[in-house]
């Protein structure tokens, strides 16, 4: 089993990740657990892009391992895109989820269901010991409630019922929020990348 050293710590994203790459044969294991010192990398990039290869080369160059870090956020489309790339700190440096969710209904007060829309983005890159990396996106749309819906999930969850879905994804389990949502796609993207990058060294 491949072992990938993650740049989170998010605990919630290392456990999606693991849902579905161990069917890839890949461990991916927290930075924490590989013994990296705990240092800040500042996602001061202007995309999801540009942050998720920053924590992934700052990770693998201080190991020398393989990394893979996730970046994502939620872009909602009557806010330009807005909480996007700061969706971990939109209500403000030091806020949680529930203040970021609350100043997200706040700013969309009045907005009528069907201009409601949103979608979840995730671009997972990998940076391999020798420098190289691949990189993937991956985006589920669906619409932004009134008020929060369910106990399930993290951050912006239980407000984002995505399409096709009567639930939010905080109310959906957690294999099924895993076979939909945008962390799910940008892996399955990533999984192709990786074979082909196999087959290309063999
Ligand atoms: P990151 O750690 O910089 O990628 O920040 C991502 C932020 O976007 C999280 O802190 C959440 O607020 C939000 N986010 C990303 N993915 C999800 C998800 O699957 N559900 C709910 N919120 C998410």
């Amino acid at each position: 089993m491949e072992k990938i050293i993650a740049a989170s710590r998010n605990s919630h994203k290392i456990r999606e990740m693991n849902a579905i790459t161990k069917a890839m044969g890949i461990t991916v294991i927290s930075r924490d657990e590989a013994g990296v010192p705990p240092i800040e990398i500042v996602e001061d990039g202007q995309t999801f892009e540009e942050n998720s290869y920053k924590k992934a080369s700052v990770i693998s160059r201080m190991t020398g391992c393989a990394a893979i870090a996730d970046d994502s956020g939620l872009m909602v489309d009557c806010l330009d895109g807005a909480p996007g790339v700061y969706s971990a700190r939109f209500a403000g440096e030091d806020c949680d989820d529930s203040r970021n969710n609350e100043k997200l209904l706040r700013m969309m007060e009045g907005v009528p269901y069907s201009k409601r829309t949103a979608r979840f983005v995730s671009v997972i890159t990998v940076v391999f010991a020798d420098g190289s990396s691949v990189s993937s996106r991956g985006e589920c749309r669906g619409h932004i409630l009134t008020e929060l819906h369910g106990e399930n999930g993290f951050g912006y969850d239980p407000l984002f019922v995505p399409e096709g879905y009567d639930q939010t994804f905080a109310e959906i389990s957690a294999d099924e929020k895993n076979r939909i949502s945008h962390r799910a796609k940008a892996l399955a993207g990533l999984r192709d990348l990786l074979e082909n990058r196999e087959a290309t060294h063999e």
